[in-house]
Protein backbone atom coordinates (compact mmCIF):
# COMPACT_ATOMS: atom_id res chain seq x y z
CA UNK A 1 0.00 0.00 0.00
CA UNK A 2 1.14 3.62 -1.03
CA UNK A 3 1.79 5.09 2.78
CA UNK A 4 1.14 8.67 0.81
CA UNK A 5 -2.52 7.83 0.44
CA UNK A 6 -3.10 5.10 2.50
CA UNK A 7 -6.25 6.03 4.92
CA UNK A 8 -5.30 6.34 8.37
CA UNK A 9 -8.05 4.64 10.02
CA UNK A 10 -7.18 5.67 13.79
CA UNK A 11 -6.43 9.48 13.18
CA UNK A 12 -8.08 10.41 9.55
CA UNK A 13 -12.08 8.81 10.00
CA UNK A 14 -14.97 10.28 12.60
CA UNK A 15 -17.74 7.98 12.49
CA UNK A 16 -21.18 9.04 11.24
CA UNK A 17 -23.02 9.05 14.28
CA UNK A 18 -20.01 10.93 16.17
CA UNK A 19 -19.73 13.70 13.29
CA UNK A 20 -23.33 14.00 13.36
CA UNK A 21 -24.39 17.00 10.65
CA UNK A 22 -21.13 18.19 10.81
CA UNK A 23 -21.21 20.04 7.28
CA UNK A 24 -23.01 22.34 5.40
CA UNK A 25 -22.68 22.81 1.58
CA UNK A 26 -24.18 25.65 -0.50
CA UNK A 27 -24.33 25.54 -4.32
CA UNK A 28 -25.42 28.95 -5.89
CA UNK A 29 -28.56 27.76 -8.90
CA UNK A 30 -27.84 28.92 -12.33
CA UNK A 31 -25.16 31.08 -10.97
CA UNK A 32 -24.01 33.11 -14.35
CA UNK A 33 -27.78 33.53 -15.32
CA UNK A 34 -29.04 34.97 -11.55
CA UNK A 35 -26.44 37.16 -11.75
CA UNK A 36 -27.32 38.60 -15.04
CA UNK A 37 -30.72 38.76 -14.29
CA UNK A 38 -30.39 40.38 -11.22
CA UNK A 39 -27.58 42.72 -12.55
CA UNK A 40 -30.39 43.69 -15.57
CA UNK A 41 -34.17 43.86 -14.46
CA UNK A 42 -35.76 43.07 -17.70
CA UNK A 43 -34.16 39.68 -17.51
CA UNK A 44 -36.14 38.63 -14.69
CA UNK A 45 -38.59 35.51 -15.46
CA UNK A 46 -37.03 35.55 -18.99
CA UNK A 47 -34.78 32.37 -20.62
CA UNK A 48 -31.50 33.67 -19.93
CA UNK A 49 -28.04 32.10 -21.44
CA UNK A 50 -25.20 33.09 -20.73
CA UNK A 51 -22.17 32.61 -23.66
CA UNK A 52 -18.33 32.64 -23.96
CA UNK A 53 -19.13 34.25 -27.40
CA UNK A 54 -21.83 35.56 -28.87
CA UNK A 55 -22.26 33.00 -31.49
CA UNK A 56 -24.64 30.07 -32.36
CA UNK A 57 -22.05 27.93 -32.45
CA UNK A 58 -20.80 28.00 -28.68
CA UNK A 59 -22.63 26.64 -25.47
CA UNK A 60 -24.61 27.52 -22.84
CA UNK A 61 -22.25 28.22 -19.85
CA UNK A 62 -25.36 28.70 -17.65
CA UNK A 63 -29.44 28.76 -18.24
CA UNK A 64 -31.64 30.80 -16.08
CA UNK A 65 -34.66 28.73 -14.45
CA UNK A 66 -37.18 29.96 -17.15
CA UNK A 67 -34.14 28.44 -19.81
CA UNK A 68 -34.03 25.25 -18.54
CA UNK A 69 -37.92 24.82 -18.57
CA UNK A 70 -37.36 24.50 -22.42
CA UNK A 71 -34.43 22.27 -22.24
CA UNK A 72 -31.61 23.99 -22.62
CA UNK A 73 -28.84 23.70 -20.12
CA UNK A 74 -25.20 24.18 -19.38
CA UNK A 75 -23.49 22.80 -22.60
CA UNK A 76 -26.68 23.08 -24.88
CA UNK A 77 -25.28 24.46 -28.24
CA UNK A 78 -26.56 27.50 -28.46
CA UNK A 79 -28.29 26.65 -32.30
CA UNK A 80 -29.82 23.56 -30.58
CA UNK A 81 -31.13 25.87 -27.74
CA UNK A 82 -32.53 28.62 -30.09
CA UNK A 83 -34.72 25.57 -31.52
CA UNK A 84 -35.86 24.45 -28.25
CA UNK A 85 -36.52 28.09 -26.61
CA UNK A 86 -37.37 30.46 -29.66
CA UNK A 87 -37.41 33.27 -27.31
CA UNK A 88 -34.32 32.32 -25.63
CA UNK A 89 -32.00 35.73 -24.43
CA UNK A 90 -27.87 35.66 -25.03
CA UNK A 91 -25.86 37.36 -22.84
CA UNK A 92 -21.95 37.75 -22.99
CA UNK A 93 -20.52 36.16 -20.15
CA UNK A 94 -18.77 38.86 -17.49
CA UNK A 95 -16.62 36.49 -15.54
CA UNK A 96 -15.11 39.73 -13.23
CA UNK A 97 -18.82 40.36 -12.62
CA UNK A 98 -19.43 36.50 -11.49
CA UNK A 99 -16.28 37.14 -9.21
CA UNK A 100 -17.31 40.39 -7.59
CA UNK A 101 -20.88 38.55 -7.06
CA UNK A 102 -19.07 35.82 -5.36
CA UNK A 103 -16.95 37.92 -2.94
CA UNK A 104 -20.07 39.81 -2.26
CA UNK A 105 -22.50 36.48 -1.25
CA UNK A 106 -19.35 35.32 0.60
CA UNK A 107 -19.69 38.37 2.68
CA UNK A 108 -23.33 38.00 3.38
CA UNK A 109 -22.90 34.17 4.43
CA UNK A 110 -20.26 35.12 6.55
CA UNK A 111 -22.46 37.65 8.87
CA UNK A 112 -24.22 34.00 9.86
CA UNK A 113 -21.20 31.42 9.86
CA UNK A 114 -18.15 31.84 9.07
CA UNK A 115 -17.15 29.67 5.02
CA UNK A 116 -14.53 27.47 5.65
CA UNK A 117 -13.21 26.44 2.23
CA UNK A 118 -14.37 27.86 -1.44
CA UNK A 119 -14.93 24.99 -4.04
CA UNK A 120 -15.67 26.85 -7.26
CA UNK A 121 -17.00 30.67 -7.78
CA UNK A 122 -20.84 28.83 -7.31
CA UNK A 123 -20.00 26.74 -4.15
CA UNK A 124 -18.21 26.97 -1.17
CA UNK A 125 -18.97 24.67 2.22
CA UNK A 126 -18.60 25.34 6.07
CA UNK A 127 -18.05 23.56 9.01
CA UNK A 128 -20.92 23.17 11.78
CA UNK A 129 -19.14 23.43 15.74
CA UNK A 130 -21.08 22.48 18.95
CA UNK A 131 -25.06 23.34 19.10
CA UNK A 132 -25.00 24.29 15.32
CA UNK A 133 -24.65 19.97 14.72
CA UNK A 134 -28.23 20.27 15.96
CA UNK A 135 -30.77 19.67 13.72
CA UNK A 136 -33.23 22.37 14.44
CA UNK A 137 -30.14 25.11 14.61
CA UNK A 138 -28.79 23.69 11.44
CA UNK A 139 -31.89 24.28 9.36
CA UNK A 140 -32.16 27.34 11.01
CA UNK A 141 -28.63 28.53 10.25
CA UNK A 142 -29.33 27.59 6.42
CA UNK A 143 -32.05 29.84 6.24
CA UNK A 144 -30.44 32.54 8.02
CA UNK A 145 -27.62 32.16 4.93
CA UNK A 146 -30.60 32.67 2.73
CA UNK A 147 -31.85 35.62 4.06
CA UNK A 148 -28.61 37.26 4.47
CA UNK A 149 -27.89 36.38 0.72
CA UNK A 150 -31.18 37.65 -0.67
CA UNK A 151 -31.34 41.01 1.81
CA UNK A 152 -27.30 41.73 1.47
CA UNK A 153 -26.52 40.34 -2.68
CA UNK A 154 -30.01 40.25 -3.93
CA UNK A 155 -33.59 39.03 -4.49
CA UNK A 156 -32.13 36.99 -7.59
CA UNK A 157 -29.30 34.98 -6.19
CA UNK A 158 -30.78 31.67 -4.79
CA UNK A 159 -28.95 28.80 -3.91
CA UNK A 160 -29.56 24.96 -2.57
CA UNK A 161 -28.28 23.81 0.64
CA UNK A 162 -26.82 20.56 1.69
CA UNK A 163 -26.36 19.44 5.48
CA UNK A 164 -24.93 16.22 6.15
CA UNK A 165 -22.04 14.12 8.14
CA UNK A 166 -19.11 15.40 5.03
CA UNK A 167 -18.39 17.76 3.39
CA UNK A 168 -18.84 15.29 0.10
CA UNK A 169 -22.77 14.40 1.53
CA UNK A 170 -23.54 18.10 2.10
CA UNK A 171 -22.14 18.83 -1.70
CA UNK A 172 -24.48 15.72 -3.08
CA UNK A 173 -27.38 16.72 -0.79
CA UNK A 174 -27.78 19.90 -2.85
CA UNK A 175 -28.22 18.03 -5.72
CA UNK A 176 -31.66 16.67 -4.55
CA UNK A 177 -33.63 19.49 -4.27
CA UNK A 178 -33.38 22.82 -7.04
CA UNK A 179 -34.12 25.37 -7.12
CA UNK A 180 -33.57 26.96 -3.39
CA UNK A 181 -33.50 23.66 -2.03
CA UNK A 182 -32.69 22.50 1.89
CA UNK A 183 -31.60 18.82 2.38
CA UNK A 184 -30.21 17.46 5.35
CA UNK A 185 -28.92 13.80 5.53
CA UNK A 186 -29.03 12.59 8.84
CA UNK A 187 -26.70 9.83 9.24
CA UNK A 188 -29.10 7.12 10.73
CA UNK A 189 -30.99 8.18 7.52
CA UNK A 190 -28.29 6.66 4.98
CA UNK A 191 -28.69 6.05 2.26
CA UNK A 192 -32.31 7.81 2.03
CA UNK A 193 -32.70 10.58 -0.39
CA UNK A 194 -29.49 9.48 -1.69
CA UNK A 195 -31.58 7.06 -4.28
CA UNK A 196 -33.59 9.84 -5.61
CA UNK A 197 -30.31 10.38 -7.57
CA UNK A 198 -28.79 8.56 -10.38
CA UNK A 199 -24.95 7.89 -10.36
CA UNK A 200 -23.22 10.44 -12.43
CA UNK A 201 -25.35 12.93 -10.38
CA UNK A 202 -22.50 12.33 -7.52
CA UNK A 203 -19.52 13.91 -7.80
CA UNK A 204 -16.06 11.88 -9.21
CA UNK A 205 -18.52 9.89 -11.42
CA UNK A 206 -18.16 10.72 -14.96
CA UNK A 207 -18.74 8.95 -17.85
CA UNK A 208 -15.58 6.55 -17.91
CA UNK A 209 -16.37 6.23 -13.95
CA UNK A 210 -19.82 4.83 -14.55
CA UNK A 211 -18.49 2.56 -17.20
CA UNK A 212 -16.39 0.91 -14.84
CA UNK A 213 -19.26 0.32 -11.99
CA UNK A 214 -21.51 -0.91 -14.57
CA UNK A 215 -18.63 -3.38 -15.57
CA UNK A 216 -18.68 -4.12 -11.81
CA UNK A 217 -22.58 -4.90 -11.85
CA UNK A 218 -23.15 -1.69 -9.91
CA UNK A 219 -25.91 0.56 -11.81
CA UNK A 220 -27.62 2.48 -9.10
CA UNK A 221 -26.59 4.22 -5.65
CA UNK A 222 -27.98 1.39 -4.04
CA UNK A 223 -25.60 -0.89 -5.80
CA UNK A 224 -22.67 1.58 -4.74
CA UNK A 225 -23.60 1.58 -1.22
CA UNK A 226 -23.97 -1.92 -0.78
CA UNK A 227 -20.37 -2.64 -1.88
CA UNK A 228 -17.17 -2.59 0.45
CA UNK A 229 -14.48 0.13 0.50
CA UNK A 230 -12.10 -2.70 -0.75
CA UNK A 231 -14.18 -3.31 -3.49
CA UNK A 232 -14.75 0.36 -4.30
CA UNK A 233 -11.03 0.97 -4.15
CA UNK A 234 -10.40 -2.19 -7.03
CA UNK A 235 -13.12 -0.27 -9.21
CA UNK A 236 -11.72 3.09 -8.91
CA UNK A 237 -8.08 1.68 -9.03
CA UNK A 238 -7.01 3.92 -6.19
CA UNK A 239 -7.47 4.30 -2.50
CA UNK A 240 -10.13 7.72 -3.94
CA UNK A 241 -12.32 5.31 -3.79
CA UNK A 242 -12.22 3.60 -0.60
CA UNK A 243 -12.57 7.52 0.33
CA UNK A 244 -15.81 7.69 -1.63
CA UNK A 245 -17.62 4.46 0.10
CA UNK A 246 -16.59 6.19 3.15
CA UNK A 247 -18.16 9.56 2.12
CA UNK A 248 -21.26 7.70 0.85
CA UNK A 249 -21.43 5.98 4.23
CA UNK A 250 -21.55 9.25 6.12
CA UNK A 251 -17.96 9.04 7.62
CA UNK A 252 -16.20 12.20 8.04
CA UNK A 253 -12.96 11.13 5.83
CA UNK A 254 -10.36 14.15 4.63
CA UNK A 255 -10.47 14.88 0.91
CA UNK A 256 -6.57 15.14 0.60
CA UNK A 257 -3.61 13.73 2.25
CA UNK A 258 -0.66 16.19 2.38
CA UNK A 259 0.31 16.69 -0.74
CA UNK A 260 3.10 19.01 -2.53
CA UNK A 261 1.53 22.32 -2.96
CA UNK A 262 3.77 22.72 -6.68
CA UNK A 263 5.07 20.82 -8.99
CA UNK A 264 6.94 22.25 -12.23
CA UNK A 265 10.41 22.34 -13.69
CA UNK A 266 13.11 25.64 -14.59
CA UNK A 267 15.89 25.32 -17.03
CA UNK A 268 18.96 27.34 -17.42
CA UNK A 269 19.03 27.00 -20.91
CA UNK A 270 21.87 26.02 -23.14
CA UNK A 271 23.84 28.47 -24.78
CA UNK A 272 23.39 27.42 -27.79
CA UNK A 273 19.42 26.89 -27.26
CA UNK A 274 18.65 30.51 -26.57
CA UNK A 275 15.85 31.65 -29.35
CA UNK A 276 12.36 32.40 -29.37
CA UNK A 277 11.55 29.19 -31.01
CA UNK A 278 14.00 27.13 -29.05
CA UNK A 279 13.12 28.28 -25.57
CA UNK A 280 9.12 28.14 -26.02
CA UNK A 281 9.66 24.26 -27.48
CA UNK A 282 11.62 23.93 -24.15
CA UNK A 283 8.52 25.22 -21.85
CA UNK A 284 6.63 22.94 -23.32
CA UNK A 285 8.46 20.12 -22.64
CA UNK A 286 8.64 21.15 -19.44
CA UNK A 287 5.30 21.57 -18.68
CA UNK A 288 4.83 18.07 -20.28
CA UNK A 289 6.68 16.60 -17.81
CA UNK A 290 5.00 18.25 -15.19
CA UNK A 291 1.34 17.33 -16.26
CA UNK A 292 3.09 13.88 -16.76
CA UNK A 293 4.10 13.94 -12.59
CA UNK A 294 0.96 15.45 -11.46
CA UNK A 295 -1.24 12.59 -13.27
CA UNK A 296 1.36 9.97 -11.75
CA UNK A 297 0.61 11.29 -8.24
CA UNK A 298 -2.62 11.32 -8.65
CA UNK A 299 -3.11 15.39 -8.42
CA UNK A 300 -4.74 18.10 -10.06
CA UNK A 301 -3.38 21.55 -10.16
CA UNK A 302 -5.74 24.92 -10.56
CA UNK A 303 -2.70 27.36 -11.40
CA UNK A 304 -0.13 27.70 -13.81
CA UNK A 305 2.57 29.72 -13.93
CA UNK A 306 5.10 30.54 -16.45
CA UNK A 307 8.39 32.54 -16.17
CA UNK A 308 10.62 33.39 -18.60
CA UNK A 309 14.50 35.12 -17.85
CA UNK A 310 15.75 37.29 -20.31
CA UNK A 311 19.56 37.46 -21.34
CA UNK A 312 19.53 40.91 -20.66
CA UNK A 313 17.88 40.18 -16.82
CA UNK A 314 14.48 41.20 -17.18
CA UNK A 315 11.52 38.71 -16.53
CA UNK A 316 8.51 38.26 -17.55
CA UNK A 317 5.60 36.04 -15.57
CA UNK A 318 2.58 35.11 -16.57
CA UNK A 319 -0.20 33.52 -14.41
CA UNK A 320 -3.44 31.09 -15.09
CA UNK A 321 -6.60 29.78 -12.68
CA UNK A 322 -8.58 27.00 -13.43
CA UNK A 323 -10.70 24.32 -12.06
CA UNK A 324 -9.06 21.37 -11.11
CA UNK A 325 -6.96 19.79 -14.06
CA UNK A 326 -4.62 16.81 -14.80
CA UNK A 327 -5.01 17.49 -18.36
CA UNK A 328 -2.10 18.04 -20.45
CA UNK A 329 -3.98 19.45 -23.58
CA UNK A 330 -5.42 21.82 -21.55
CA UNK A 331 -2.34 23.22 -19.64
CA UNK A 332 -0.57 23.14 -23.51
CA UNK A 333 -3.70 25.46 -24.44
CA UNK A 334 -2.88 27.91 -21.75
CA UNK A 335 1.00 27.79 -22.51
CA UNK A 336 0.08 28.69 -26.07
CA UNK A 337 -1.56 31.69 -24.87
CA UNK A 338 0.78 32.72 -22.20
CA UNK A 339 3.98 32.82 -24.54
CA UNK A 340 1.33 34.77 -27.10
CA UNK A 341 0.52 37.44 -24.54
CA UNK A 342 4.51 37.34 -23.43
CA UNK A 343 5.13 37.82 -26.89
CA UNK A 344 3.48 40.60 -27.23
CA UNK A 345 4.04 42.49 -24.25
CA UNK A 346 7.93 41.91 -24.95
CA UNK A 347 8.11 42.15 -29.08
CA UNK A 348 4.92 44.02 -29.80
CA UNK A 349 3.41 40.86 -31.83
CA UNK A 350 2.09 37.87 -30.84
CA UNK A 351 4.07 36.16 -33.93
CA UNK A 352 7.29 38.42 -33.55
CA UNK A 353 9.51 38.12 -36.54
CA UNK A 354 12.86 37.56 -35.08
CA UNK A 355 16.28 35.82 -36.57
CA UNK A 356 15.88 32.27 -35.42
CA UNK A 357 20.01 32.16 -34.34
CA UNK A 358 19.03 35.46 -32.45
CA UNK A 359 19.85 34.40 -28.45
CA UNK A 360 17.19 36.16 -26.42
CA UNK A 361 16.20 34.13 -23.46
CA UNK A 362 18.17 32.81 -20.23
CA UNK A 363 15.89 30.65 -18.78
CA UNK A 364 12.59 29.29 -18.33
CA UNK A 365 9.63 27.95 -15.80
CA UNK A 366 6.57 26.25 -15.69
CA UNK A 367 5.03 25.45 -12.54
CA UNK A 368 1.79 24.27 -11.80
CA UNK A 369 0.31 25.40 -7.78
CA UNK A 370 -2.79 24.81 -5.99
CA UNK A 371 -2.63 20.85 -6.27
CA UNK A 372 -5.32 18.63 -4.83
CA UNK A 373 -6.06 15.23 -5.15
CA UNK A 374 -9.82 15.62 -5.62
CA UNK A 375 -11.25 16.23 -9.02
CA UNK A 376 -14.85 15.41 -8.77
CA UNK A 377 -15.88 18.33 -6.28
CA UNK A 378 -14.65 21.53 -7.92
CA UNK A 379 -15.75 24.11 -10.28
CA UNK A 380 -18.91 22.73 -12.25
CA UNK A 381 -19.54 25.65 -13.96
CA UNK A 382 -15.82 26.59 -15.65
CA UNK A 383 -14.91 23.10 -16.47
CA UNK A 384 -17.57 23.04 -19.66
CA UNK A 385 -15.44 24.33 -21.70
CA UNK A 386 -12.70 21.61 -21.52
CA UNK A 387 -14.18 18.98 -19.78
CA UNK A 388 -17.83 17.51 -20.50
CA UNK A 389 -17.23 17.53 -24.20
CA UNK A 390 -17.39 14.30 -23.37
CA UNK A 391 -16.59 12.26 -26.15
CA UNK A 392 -13.63 14.59 -27.17
CA UNK A 393 -12.59 14.53 -23.58
CA UNK A 394 -12.54 10.80 -23.02
CA UNK A 395 -10.88 10.40 -26.10
CA UNK A 396 -8.08 12.71 -24.39
CA UNK A 397 -8.03 11.33 -21.84
CA UNK A 398 -7.56 7.97 -23.17
CA UNK A 399 -4.43 9.22 -24.98
CA UNK A 400 -3.10 11.25 -22.24
CA UNK A 401 -3.22 7.41 -20.29
CA UNK A 402 -1.56 6.01 -23.27
CA UNK A 403 1.01 8.24 -23.55
CA UNK A 404 1.66 8.04 -19.78
CA UNK A 405 1.48 4.06 -20.33
CA UNK A 406 4.35 3.90 -22.93
CA UNK A 407 6.44 7.02 -21.01
CA UNK A 408 6.23 4.39 -17.73
CA UNK A 409 7.34 1.13 -19.86
CA UNK A 410 10.39 2.56 -21.95
CA UNK A 411 11.38 5.07 -18.70
CA UNK A 412 12.01 7.98 -20.95
CA UNK A 413 10.50 10.84 -22.93
CA UNK A 414 9.04 8.19 -25.59
CA UNK A 415 6.03 10.39 -26.74
CA UNK A 416 6.33 14.38 -27.44
CA UNK A 417 3.77 16.42 -28.83
CA UNK A 418 4.82 18.13 -31.17
CA UNK A 419 8.66 18.88 -31.92
CA UNK A 420 11.94 19.10 -29.86
CA UNK A 421 14.73 21.21 -30.03
CA UNK A 422 16.83 19.60 -32.42
CA UNK A 423 19.21 19.42 -29.59
CA UNK A 424 17.10 16.93 -27.73
CA UNK A 425 16.18 15.28 -30.34
CA UNK A 426 18.25 12.13 -28.93
CA UNK A 427 16.07 11.69 -26.59
CA UNK A 428 12.89 11.38 -28.59
CA UNK A 429 10.81 8.96 -30.33
CA UNK A 430 7.45 9.12 -31.94
CA UNK A 431 5.94 12.20 -33.21
CA UNK A 432 1.97 12.47 -32.41
CA UNK A 433 -0.23 15.16 -34.62
CA UNK A 434 -2.85 16.11 -32.67
CA UNK A 435 -5.73 18.64 -34.18
CA UNK A 436 -5.76 21.26 -31.35
CA UNK A 437 -2.67 22.12 -29.47
CA UNK A 438 0.26 22.45 -31.58
CA UNK A 439 0.48 25.02 -33.78
CA UNK A 440 0.37 24.02 -37.50
CA UNK A 441 3.70 25.18 -38.19
CA UNK A 442 5.23 22.69 -35.51
CA UNK A 443 4.49 19.76 -37.86
CA UNK A 444 6.81 20.87 -40.61
CA UNK A 445 9.58 18.18 -38.56
MG1 LIG B 1 -24.35 25.83 -9.00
Amino acid sequence: MNNAYSLDMDTAIESPIKAGLKWLFLDLNSYFASVEQQENPHLIGKPVAVVPSMTDATCAIAASYEAKAFGVKTGTKIYEAKKMCPNLICIKADHSRYVDYHHRIIEATERVIPVNKTWSVDEFDCLLLGRERKYENAVKLANDMKQSIYDHVGKQIRCSIGIAPNSFLAKVATEIEKPNGLVILKPEDLPGRLLELKLTDLPGINIAMLTRLNKAGINTIEGLYHTSPKQCRAIWRSVQGERFWYWLHGYDVPYQKTSPSMLGHSRMLDPKSRTLEETRQMGRRLLFKACTRLRRKQLYAKHFIMKVTFLNGQRWVGHRDFPASQDTFLMMSFFDAMWQQMCLECFGSTTPNISNRKMIFLKISTLLHGLTTDEGITGDLFDLDYQKQSDNHIKKKNLITAIDGLQEKYKKETVWLGVVPETLAGDVGTKIAFNRVPSKEEFWG
